[in-house]
């Protein structure tokens, strides 16, 4: 940890739930060989005064720790418990051994019945030598603070699932969203950045198309958006930039922003 280090956001994974590329597609967006139309899972990482915060560890977070060499995590913020965003998380046994001691997690109760359910061996009474270790921390809508950095939770809708947007500083980060209550809205008012999902251009049920997370952006006013959780179906990255507003960018596997 170094203190004195930049605060950043890097985009590790802006793909929906199946990844782009998709198994067995052959669109063009799938064959397409610039880098940026291939998008792992949406994860990221908020590195604040040198701690490490990654939002979401679906099933690509091995691979995303591996080519960013993240080596240290301070806490996981989880948005909500669906499989591309926590699937990856019996991979933190890394994190266990190089950290002596479990992972922090930080998700709503709801979350961690979820969690609980799912990874049952790390929390039974008899436990495999080996397994991941976490330390599951509650989330209410008040903000939390761990460390030096402090998080103001967002309710949001995932079709009917409440889902949790995270905010710090000037930052915004939101996906898996369709719906936005208007008291909730005043907690993102004023963010400098906004990240925020846009599926694809036609309507679906659980997620922001771009003509939605286009008038979130508008109605919110940030001096930055970038747009996450893409489909295949979005278009290719350099085709579907060119129609965003000048001060909008779709989001990429590697991308690395200054906070
Ligand atoms: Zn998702
Ligand atoms: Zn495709
Ligand atoms: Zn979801």
């Amino acid at each position: 940890m170094d203190p004195r280090a930049e605060n950043r956001l890097t985009f590790l994974g802006t793909g929906t739930s199946q990844g782009v590329p998709l198994i067995g597609c052959h669109c063009p967006v799938c064959r397409s060989d610039d880098p940026r139309d291939k998008r792992l899972r949406t994860s990221a990482l908020i590195t604040l005064h040198g701690d490490n915060f990654l939002i979401d560890a679906g099933p690509d977070f091995r691979q995303q720790m591996l080519t960013h060499h993240v080596e240290n995590l301070r806490a996981i913020l989880l948005t909500h418990e669906h499989v591309d965003h926590i699937f990856g998380l019996d991979d933190i046994r890394a994190f266990n051994w190089i950290q002596k001691r479990p992972a922090d997690i930080y998700a709503e109760r709801r979350v961690h019945t979820a969690i609980r359910r799912i990874f049952h061996y790390v929390f039974a009474r008899w436990r495999y030598p080996g397994i991941p270790q976490m330390e599951l921390h509650d989330v209410s809508d008040l903000p939390f603070r761990i460390g030096n950095a402090e998080f103001t939770p967002i309710r949001c809708f995932h079709h009917k699932l409440p889902v949790l947007g995270f905010r710090t500083g000037d930052l915004t980060y939101l996906t898996d969203v369709n719906a936005i209550p208007e008291k909730e809205m005043k907690k993102i008012r004023g963010t400098r950045m906004l990240v925020v999902n846009a599926l694809r251009h036609e309507k679906h049920i659980s997620h922001f198309n771009l003509e939605e997370a286009l008038r979130l952006i508008e109605e919110i006013s940030p001096r930055y958006s970038y747009l996450t959780h893409l489909s295949h179906s979005l278009g290719k990255h350099l085709d579907v930039e060119k129609t965003l507003p000048g001060n909008v960018f779709l989001a990429y596997d590697g991308l690395s922003v200054t906070l």
